[in-house]
């Protein structure tokens, strides 16, 4: 994913004004809200979402093309299959980057509950960057990131997500979809280059599996979702056009306990796969931390090599992890 616009002033008073509306929503009695924060819906795992994100690692950097690629992809088809996913479809495709390669890329998608018609739509990229670009020597910008927490932790979260959607089905239906190529973009300025990033969305929003009747009511984006004492405020885009999903969120968060991670505030716009989603019809909502502590913007270790499994926060994770998977289980059918 790649840039941040500056936030207007008239989206700062927009911001502020939202906040002060989800205010009120703040409960009184001591007690409902104990009980409210226990309410654990499915048992997420941390040290397994770890695990997966370990997993991914452990194969090197999965860029396009490459065997470390092409084996992880196979690791996450025969996750999907262990924890009894309905429909599972690779879809192959080769497609052009910016500066001419060739990218053999593969959507993963999956489906549980296929027949329910309210449907939310769980996203991740599984392939990480080629290069460190945010490294300050030329040598380390030229080697690849190791993609722990962009690219590894959405799958990581995901996987353990659907790991218990089979031991306990949703109400509503649930669509898996790990999307390939989107960190393969153009950091060289900042125009123009916003469709050199998420080619395998691109292409699969062009090809997607859907009818009017079958098509997710809603998306749920998961993008470096498991660094250290990460913050996740909501994003402006998806503010404007997922916003429904992303009230959800950040209250599940909040009747959780973890109103501290999720920051109830808008924040700057992020190019990512939900750009596309949202282009697309598919109501897409970005997690994904973009206003960090340390740099007022993506985490440090963003286009590093520093961004490996060190820096994974099973915290993070946990917080994470529960929040999706409530707003999930409290979905209905219809
Ligand atoms: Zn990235």
């Amino acid at each position: 994913m790649i840039r941040l616009t500056t936030i207007t002033s008239a989206a700062l008073i927009f911001a502020t004004a939202l906040c002060s509306c989800n205010g009120t929503a703040k409960s009184t009695d001591k007690q409902s809200k104990m009980t409210e924060k226990v309410v654990l819906l499915g048992a997420f795992d941390k040290d397994s979402a770890y695990q997966y994100i370990a997993d991914q690692v452990a194969f090197g950097p999965r860029v396009p093309g490459t065997p470390a690629h092409d084996a992880c992809g196979k690791y996450i088809v025969e996750k999907l299959r262990q924890f009894g996913a309905d429909t599972i479809i690779e879809q192959h495709a080769v497609v052009e980057a910016f500066n001419g390669d060739k990218l053999p890329i593969n959507n993963i998608f999956a489906q549980y509950n296929p027949t329910a018609l309210n449907r939310v739509l769980l996203v991740a990229h599984w392939d990480t960057r080629p290069w460190a670009n945010m490294e300050r020597s030329e040598e380390r910008r030229m080697k690849p990131v190791p993609g722990a927490n962009d690219g590894g932790s959405g799958v990581g979260v995901i996987l353990e997500i659907a790991r218990n959607l089979q031991k306990l089905a949703p109400t509503c239906g649930v669509d898996i979809l790990f999307t390939d190529a989107e960190d393969y973009g153009n950091s060289n300025g900042f125009t123009n280059n916003d469709e050199s990033w998420c080619l395998g969305t691109q292409y699969w929003v062009d090809n997607m599996p859907y009818t009017s009747v079958n098509r997710p009511a809603n998306g749920i984006l998961l993008d470096m979702v498991g660094g250290t004492d990460a913050r996740f405020h909501r994003e402006r885009y998806s503010n404007i056009h997922a916003k429904p999903i992303t009230v959800k969120i950040w209250g599940e968060a909040k009747n959780l306990g973890y109103e501290d991670i999720f920051v109830n505030k808008v924040a700057g716009e992020v190019v990512d796969d939900h750009t596309f989603l949202n282009q697309a019809g598919i109501p897409t909502t970005d997690i994904i931390e973009h206003m960090s502590d340390a740099t007022g913007s993506f985490p440090a270790t963003w286009h590093t090599l520093d961004d490996d499994i060190q820096h994974i926060s099973k915290k993070t994770l946990d917080a994470v992890g529960n929040t999706v998977l409530n707003v999930i289980y409290k979905e209905k059918a219809i």
